[in-house]
C-alpha cells in the first residue's frame, strides 16, 4: 500500500521535534508547512491524503470542497478541541479525528498557576525584586484554603483541578450538564450556573465552546458573581465576552482574570510579535490590567503532553488509512463522538 501523505499545518520547531521522534515508527510521510490553514494556504493540500491542524486552523463550509477536491479525506486534529472545524460541513465528505486526552493535568496544573499567580501576583513580585525593589507593599493575596472554587465543566480536566483544589482544603462546587455523581464522594457539589457564579471566590471554565456556551461568561453573568472574584480560562476564548470582562475589571467587581485562551486569539497566540503593534484594542487594553495574567494558549505545553499528542494523532491516521475503526473519530450525525457500528464508518 502507498503511504499515506499528511500536510501538517502551522507546524512550530516543538512540533516538528515532538512529531519526528514519533513519525518513522508509522507508515507514513509529513511534510510540515509553517501557516495556518485557511483560504490562502488550501492549495497546499493537493495531493495530500489528511491534513494535521491545531487549534487554528479554521475549516469552515467554504473550505470543504476545496480539500476534498485536492483529495484529503481525513483532518487529524492535535489538539482536544474541535471548534475550528465545521463538523456538519465536513460530515460525509471528511472524517475527523482528534486526541480527545493527552495530558489532563498540563491544563489542569496551568490553571491552578494562574490561580496562585494572581493570587499571590507573582508577576509583580518577580519584576519588583529584579528591580532591586524588596517592598511587599499591595503584593497581598488571600488563602486557598477554606476558599469557594467553581468549576464549569467536569470533564477531565476539570476532574483533576477538583482533585488538586481539593488538596488544598478549598470547597468545590461544579456545574456540568452531564454531572459524573463521584465527584460528590469528593465533596464536590453540583448547582446549576447562577448558584455557582454568585457563591465561587474563583471561576475556572473547563468546557467545551459550543453554540450553547459561546459567551457563557457575559454582562449579566458578571453582574451575579461575587465581588472580586477571579476567572480562569484556559477551555476557550469564545466562553468569554471579553469586552464584558474588562467592564467587570475597570468597575473591580471582578478581582482578576488569568486568561490561556482569547476569543481573537488566532492573529497573536504561538507567534513572535514582539516587534509589532498590536492592533487588536481589546486585547491591548486586557494586557494592561496589573490583575489580568494572560498566556498564550500554552496550558497544554508540557514535554509529557507533546508526546502524547504525536503518538495519538499517528495513531489516529494510521487506524484511518489501515481502513479499521478509528476511536478517536468525532463527527456531526453521532453528535461529536462517533458511536460506528463495529463494521462500519459513519461514511
Ligand atoms: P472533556 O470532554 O473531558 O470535558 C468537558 C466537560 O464539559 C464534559 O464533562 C461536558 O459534559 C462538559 N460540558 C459540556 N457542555 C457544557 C456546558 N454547557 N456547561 C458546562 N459543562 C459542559 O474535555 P476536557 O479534556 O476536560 O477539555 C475541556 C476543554 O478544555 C476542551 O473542550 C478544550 O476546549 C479545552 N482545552 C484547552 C487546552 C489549552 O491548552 N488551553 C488544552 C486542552 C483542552
Amino acid at each position: 500500500m502507498e503511504k499515506a501523505k499528511i500536510a501538517f499545518f502551522d507546524a512550530k520547531p516543538y512540533d516538528k521535534k515532538s512529531f519526528d521522534e514519533v513519525v518513522p515508527g508509522y507508515g507514513f510521510e509529513i511534510a510540515y508547512f509553517a501557516d495556518k490553514l485557511n483560504d490562502k494556504t488550501v492549495g497546499l493540500t493537493k495531493g495530500f491524503d489528511a491534513v494535521c491542524l491545531f487549534v487554528n486552523d479554521v475549516v469552515d463550509k467554504g473550505m470543504v470542497a476545496a480539500l476534498a477536491a485536492n483529495g484529503v479525506k481525513l483532518i487529524a486534529l492535535r489538539c482536544a478541541g474541535y471548534n475550528n472545524i465545521d463538523l456538519e460541513a465536513v460530515y460525509g465528505c471528511i472524517h475527523v479525528v482528534r486526541v480527545p486526552a493527552y495530558s489532563p493535568h498540563a491544563v489542569a496544573e496551568h490553571a491552578v498557576a494562574l490561580i496562585l499567580g494572581l493570587d499571590r501576583k507573582i508577576h509583580k513580585a518577580y519584576y519588583r525584586v529584579r528591580e532591586g525593589n524588596f517592598s511587599i507593599d499591595g503584593l497581598i493575596g488571600f488563602d486557598l484554603f477554606g476558599k469557594t472554587i467553581g468549576v464549569v465543566g467536569t470533564g477531565k480536566i476539570g476532574g483533576v483541578l477538583i482533585s488538586i483544589a481539593r488538596g488544598f482544603g478549598m470547597k468545590v462546587l461544579a456545574y456540568d450538564p452531564n454531572p459524573d455523581r463521584e465527584y460528590e464522594k469528593e465533596g464536590v457539589r453540583f448547582v446549576d450556573l447562577p448558584e455557582l457564579y454568585g457563591a465561587s471566590d474563583i471561576i475556572s471554565l473547563h468546557c467545551p465552546l459550543t453554540r450553547e456556551t459561546h459567551h457563557l461568561i457575559n454582562g449579566q453573568t458578571i453582574s451575579g458573581m461575587k465581588d472580586g472574584v477571579l476567572i480562569i480560562n484556559t477551555g476557550r476564548g469564545g466562553l468569554i465576552d471579553t469586552k464584558a470582562l474588562i467592564g467587570g475589571l475597570k468597575s473591580g467587581k471582578i478581582g482578576g482574570a488569568g486568561l490561556d485562551v482569547y476569543e481573537e486569539e488566532s492573529d497573536y497566540f504561538f507567534e513572535d510579535l514582539s516587534s509589532e503593534v498590536i492592533t487588536d484594542d481589546v486585547l491591548a487594553r486586557l494586557l494592561t490590567f496589573p490583575n489580568v495574567l494572560v498566556t498564550s494558549h500554552q496550558a497544554f505545553f508540557t514535554k509529557e503532553a507533546m508526546r502524547n499528542i504525536a503518538d495519538t494523532t499517528c495513531g489516529n491516521i494510521t487506524e484511518f488509512f489501515g481502513g479499521g475503526l478509528v476511536k478517536n473519530e468525532i463527527c456531526y450525525r453521532c453528535n461529536t463522538v462517533c458511536k460506528k457500528k463495529q463494521d462500519q464508518r459513519c461514511f
